[in-house]
């Protein structure tokens, strides 16, 4: 049986090594944290979102970014101190936008696709993580945002996704408890909501009865490789400890970059900083006031979710500062703002502030394939929808180790999913 090295017990090492195991791979996943899904996929949008599959590489997120440059309570924020590493990013972001049409159309058929894959692991492994499949709605304010998602929606349905446009009176009976006045929306049924730590530890667990072997806090210092075979050197306190296996797979969000620059790799992350409240609905008229459909506010680019009965999930922001997981003040405050503005019934005395970084690729499609050597191969770098894309690309990996363990084709260094299509 051929052995394989995960690294990363986040929702994309998870989803991996349990999709490998299902091919009859003998899976080690090694994770640095005492459980899975501790760092990015500990407290995200929630949101499964097709609807969402809009990539940013567009010249409208550069004029926004330049307007709230200054702005401290703006959606994106760039640190304007410059860096080799956030230069070179942004180089391929713009480089990036002649192509947005056909990533935008790719990554909602790959979110298509990621459903059927995660809703029957899910149902197969009876794993409960809140989900919720009472569609998405897009909230718009002013009819240049209404008319720019009318302009998104004609590509999402290139993708195969469906999605109607609706009226403030329509909005009102889809989410009776959205306060405000709207220009108008779009609605997506076909969209879900779910908690990604919950469900990743049960996917954890399911894997490990499936053989997988899970080694916690074991914080991997080196993959090497000599072409034929993956090292992998691990620190457990004041112990290093070294073992070789027939392949590795590098699905370490934004670690992923440092450890494929080790293995000859380029895999250009930029950590994008973005944060969450979850609000904990402890009272019958907070549950009341607080939606049940999941929104998405284009013009706040906020997302939310109602996980279970008793906590509401707001998240959003984009932030360019590096590999920094402060969780500040100010950018917490318009996230609690808003939903006092938009929920005005909901009471906001219990509310769990967190952030998280996006392991984001300049043309915002996830790494999906082999590296240089025939041995490694990558399923990383999923920015704002790892949790939506995260079944696919577990699957779609699993299937390049399970081909590429027997044959030489290597994966287009810079090359993102193209290997990968049918
Ligand atoms: C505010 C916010 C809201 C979001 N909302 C949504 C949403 O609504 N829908 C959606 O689809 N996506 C959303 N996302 C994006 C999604 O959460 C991420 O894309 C996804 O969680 C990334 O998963 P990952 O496995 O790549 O990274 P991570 O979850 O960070 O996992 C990487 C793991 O690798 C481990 N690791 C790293 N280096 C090493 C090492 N050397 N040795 C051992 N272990 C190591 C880390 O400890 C970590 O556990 C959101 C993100 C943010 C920040």
């Amino acid at each position: 049986m051929k052995t394989i090295a995960v690294i990363g017990g986040g929702i994309t090492g998870v989803t991996t090594a349990y999709a490998l195991a299902r091919r009859g791979f003998s899976v080690t996943l090694f994770e640095r944290h005492r459980y899975a899904a501790m760092e990015t996929s500990f407290a995200n949008g929630g949101q499964l979102s097709a609807s969402n599959a809009e990539v940013w590489t567009h010249w409208s997120t550069i004029v926004k970014g330049m307007k709230w440059m200054l702005r401290n309570d703006a959606p994106l924020l760039v640190n304007p101190r410059p860096s080799w590493h956030k230069l070179s990013w942004f180089a391929e972001f713009i480089a990036s936008i002649p192509h947005y049409r056909r990533n935008t159309i790719e990554t909602a058929r790959l979110a298509i696709a990621a459903r059927e894959h995660l809703f029957a692991w899910a149902a197969q492994e009876g794993i409960d993580f809140d989900l919720k499949r009472a569609g998405i709605l897009h909230i718009y304010r002013d009819r240049a945002g209404f008319e720019h998602a009318g302009r998104v929606s004609a590509l999402l349905a290139q993708g195969g996704l469906e999605r109607r446009a609706v009226t403030p009176q329509e909005m009102r009976a889809i989410e009776p408890t959205l306060a405000g006045s709207y220009y108008g929306g779009y609605f997506t049924e076909s969209d879900a909501t779910g908690d990604i730590h919950k469900f990743t530890s049960g996917l954890a667990a399911a894997a490990a009865r499936l053989g997988v072997r899970c080694l916690y806090g074991q914080d991997v210092r080196a993959v090497k490789t000599d072409g034929r075979r993956a090292t992998i050197t691990v620190q457990d306190g004041n112990d290093s400890a070294s073992s070789t296996f027939d392949g590795a797979v590098i699905c370490a969000g934004t670690a992923s970059r440092a450890l494929a620059a080790g293995l000859g790799d380029r895999v250009n992350i930029y950590p994008v900083k973005g944060y969450s409240i979850t609000v904990n609905l402890t009272d019958e008229a907070s549950r009341a006031a607080a939606p049940v459909v999941s929104l998405l506010d284009d013009e706040t680019k906020l997302v939310t979710s109602r996980l279970g009965d008793d906590r509401f999930r707001v998240a959003g922001t984009a932030e360019f500062n590096g590999t920094n997981r402060d969780i500040r003040a100010d950018r917490i405050r318009p996230l609690v703002d808003w939903v006092q503005q938009c929920f005005p019934g909901v009471s906001t005395r219990s509310v769990v502030p967190w952030a998280g970084l996006r392991p984001m690729m300049p043309d915002m499609l996830p790494r999906v394939g082999r590296g240089r050597a025939a041995c490694i191969f990558y399923n990383t770098g999923h920015g704002h929808l790892g949790w939506t894309l995260s079944a696919v690309t577990a699957d779609m990996v699993a299937g390049v180790v399970d081909q590429a363990l027997g044959s030489a084709a290597a994966m287009v260094p810079g090359a993102a999913l193209t290997p990968m299509r049918a």
